[in-house]
């Protein structure tokens, strides 16, 4: 099929579309219905199916005979240290690991929240939660306690999983005690803390809460999958809004195995069996879906790195990566390769590789900016398989995975220098003005999606069903706010400009100047703040804080004290 009859058809027939796609997962019991309503009015896919996440990740692969090829691949140039697991391997690491969890008295429902650096557990982690049913929520290791603690809060969990410390190029950060922070701070925390202690620095348990993820794995047995209603919530993944809480994304089980299956084909142009690296960071959604979930949905070698584009130990870490795990795929955000070619501007460090296994770059998170499209296009012309397409495609935290995207899979489509291309099957994108009407061709206004949201988009916000109606799906009735603006041309490619909220995007990350201002507005000299973006050449915005001290605070002790 042609990708404009495939677009229109997921359009025009949504059920019947979508069913096509469940078909291609194993369920327990196939869904009775493929789109429905809940209590709320907000749409659902599947109801009533029932599946398991983890067994249709690692299980299913073993059952159809690829249980010896590698499923996960860790590398750390900042621990000097490689891991490789086959699906037989990391299902039974997994299993175990759920067991641990099964131990300390995690069931289906509950939530386990991960504080991780990049390393193998925390994959092992987030699969052993959803072999459970439990329902994980990943916060960025490179969060502050009280960040930390805001999400305790919200999401309630009854384990939280750290390692002893993360590593940021040579320095080690210890995770311990920023994790001991916010448990102190935190109203509901929980009981149990797993601690994976690593090498490079020992963390400090306090006994009768603190376990150690090596001896828990000694003494359990391992968990077999609970069977699950799709439409149970599979993870929460905070992400930033406007206001200084941030919102609780919620994720299903049965759309978002459906969804990010399909995208490993129609989006990505992969194969089972292919080797896929999405350069992020499991904090991230881009790692929740695709270092995670949908590599390992579709059969593919996932990998995950613990290092940097540059300095790990230089602007040729990517090109080392794919030479070295014959990556097929590989995936990052713009501001990533804007770092290399910082340092390597000639990329006279990719000539030392053998690239030959890369068939395609794809880079979201922000917008790819023409330059960086133009310096890729130029430096892969001359890798040893000319021609590499560079990919940018759009998407967000809450829909999970690729709005739009050049359908590599599907039937690839002229690029025009500056847009993610076109609307990937399910996603119905407008470009609205003010008053609601749809705008002219090339005519800026808001970026919506009209409802329903294909699978795999967020169902509601966590414990907040009227924030979530608030926030995306109140301006327009009848259609999804995306936050971001931009146009549609006459040939129906779409352009994404930036926010229209006070999110800002630093290195490819959303965060809230909502809550920034929160933060710096809890120093004790501070009167009144605001923060604001502004241009960064390499990290396309940074914060600015602009403050109002209190009356009779010297400026001059502030910083002292702080230094
Ligand atoms: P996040 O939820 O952290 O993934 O951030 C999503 C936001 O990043 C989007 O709403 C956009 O503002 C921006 N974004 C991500 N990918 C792109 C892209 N390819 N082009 C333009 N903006 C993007």
């Amino acid at each position: 099929m042609n990708y404009h009859d495939e677009y229109q058809q997921s359009i025009e027939q949504p059920e019947v579309f979508w069913r096509k796609q469940a078909e291609q997962i194993k369920w327990y019991e196939f869904p009775e219905t493929i789109l429905s309503q809940d209590e709320h009015g907000f749409y659902r896919w599947f109801a009533g199916g029932k599946l398991n996440t983890s067994y249709l990740a690692l299980d299913v692969h073993i059952e159809e005979g690829r249980g010896d090829q590698l499923a996960l691949v860790y590398d750390s140039p900042v621990a000097n240290m490689q891991q490789k697991f086959t699906y037989a391997e990391l299902r039974d690491t997994v299993a175990k690991f759920a067991g641990c969890l099964r131990n300390l008295g995690v069931e289906k429902g509950d939530r386990v929240i991960i504080y991780m650096p990049m390393v193998a557990e925390a994959v092992i982690a987030m699969l052993a939660c959803a072999r459970l049913g439990a329902v994980h929520s990943v916060v960025f290791g490179g969060f502050a306690p009280n960040e930390l603690a805001v999400r305790i809060d919200d999401a309630k969990p009854k384990v939280l999983v750290t390692g002893s410390c993360g590593i940021e190029f040579t320095k080690i950060i210890e995770y311990k005690p920023l994790v001991d922070k916010a448990l102190e701070v935190s109203k509901f925390p929980p009981e149990n803390i797993v601690v994976l202690q690593r090498p490079q620095a020992k963390a400090t348990m306090q006994s009768g809460r603190d376990h150690d993820w090596n001896e828990l794995m000694s003494q359990a047995s391992p968990a077999d999958p609970v069977s699950l209603d799709a439409t149970d919530p599979l993870y929460i993944l905070y992400t930033s809004g406007t206001t200084g809480l941030p919102k609780g994304v919620v994720r299903d089980n049965g759309g978002h195995a459906v969804a990010l299956k399909y995208s490993m084909k129609a989006v990505y142009n992969t194969d089972p069996g292919d080797v896929y690296w999405a350069g992020s960071d499991v904090g991230w959604v881009v790692g929740h879906s695709y270092i995670v979930y949908a590599p390992l949905l579709h059969g593919c070698t996932t990998i995950v790195y613990e290092g940097k584009p540059v300095r790990t130990p230089d602007a040729g870490a990517f090109w080392r990566m794919i030479a070295e795990h014959k990556i097929n795929t590989f995936f990052t955000a713009p501001t990533a390769f804007r770092a290399v070619k910082k340092e390597d501007p000639e990329a006279k460090l990719l000539k030392q590789y053998d690239i030959s296994s890369l068939r395609t770059l794809f880079l979201a998170g922000e917008r790819l900016d023409p330059p960086t499209y133009e310096w890729l296009t130029e430096i892969l012309k001359e890798a040893p398989q000319p021609g590499i397409p560079v990919v940018d495609h759009w998407w967000q935290t809450e829909t999970g995975w690729a709005i739009c995207s050049n359908p590599m899979g599907i039937e690839p489509q002229p690029v025009k220098n500056g847009s993610p291309t076109f609307p990937m099957p399910g996603y119905n994108v407008q470009v609205l003005d003010e008053v609601g009407e749809i705008c002219k061709p090339g005519e800026t206004g808001n970026i919506v999606i009209n409802l329903p949201l294909p699978p795999g988009c967020l169902p509601t916000l966590w414990n907040d069903d009227e924030r979530f109606k608030q926030s995306y799906l109140s301006q327009y009735p009848g259609y999804y706010l995306t936050g971001d603006e931009g146009i549609k041309d006459e040939d129906g490619y779409i352009f994404v400009m930036g926010r229209t909220d006070d999110v800002i995007n630093v290195a490819g990350h959303r965060l809230s100047t909502g809550e920034m201002e929160d933060l710096i507005a809890g120093h004790p000299a501070v009167a009144e703040c605001a923060v604001t973006g502004i241009d960064d050449e390499l990290r396309g915005q940074v914060p600015v804080g602009f403050v109002v001290l209190k009356d009779g605070i010297d400026i001059l002790r502030i910083k002292c004290r702080k230094n």
